[in-house]
This record gives structure tokens, sequence and C-alpha cells, in this order.
């Protein structure tokens, strides 16, 4: 796999020929947004591509998402850290939307098995 272009981890102005791109596998670019506020990318918009697939420093600070792209806005030097605060927050405000095998069991339950 090549780093190169918007892939080099540097942020990026997004252009007109981006919005037709298969972003996470659809053109219509529902999937073209930052992955920490979720606003959609436009042209113009600043953003960076960040690694985090097989990446130490984001398994260290216990990422799990896949690789993302974030707005300019959320970008910053601990964004690993902040991409594990999002995914906890997420997993305990709006745990009814996550996958039921990543939610901790209720620490109040008194059944034993595994779930
Ligand atoms: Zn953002």
């Amino acid at each position: 796999m090549t780093r190169e272009g918007w892939f080099d981890g540097k942020p990026f102005v997004v252009t007109d020929a981006m919005m037709s791109q298969p972003w996470s596998g659809y053109r219509d670019c529902r999937m073209f947004r930052c992955h920490i506020c979720g606003v959609f990318f436009k042209p113009g918009s600043v953003a960076r591509f960040i690694w985090v697939n097989g990446i130490k420093a984001a398994q260290d600070a216990g990422v799990h998402c896949g690789n993302v792209t974030v707005c300019a806005a959320c970008d910053g030097d601990d964004i690993y850290t902040r991409l594990a605060e999002h995914e906890q927050i997420g997993k305990e405000r709006y745990w009814s939307l996550v996958d039921p095998e990543r939610l901790p069991r209720n620490p109040h339950s008194t059944y034993r098995g595994r779930r």
C-alpha cells in the first residue's frame, strides 16, 4: 500500500474531483466526513487522512476504529487519544448504536455466563 498523495498523513484541501470518489465504497460521499464531528467534507474543506489500522500509537491509545479522516477543527497532535475518547463516549452515550458485541456487560447483572 502506498502512502502518497492524501495518504501521506498531511492535511489536504478537498477538490471537486474528490466528490465522486468511492470513499469507503460510496461514491455519494456519505462516508466522506469527519470521523469526530461528522461534518460532511466539500470542495475547499481541509481534512487529513489518518492511519489507524496497524499503527502502534493508535493501538496504544485504545483506538479500535479503522482508518479515519478528520476535519481541520478536530485534528491535532493528540488525535489518537481523542479518537479513543470519542469511541468511549460513543459507547457510553450512544450505546444503542454500538455493536452489542462491543458493549460492556451491565455490572449489576447477576448472570455469570458470557451473554
Ligand atoms: Zn471534525
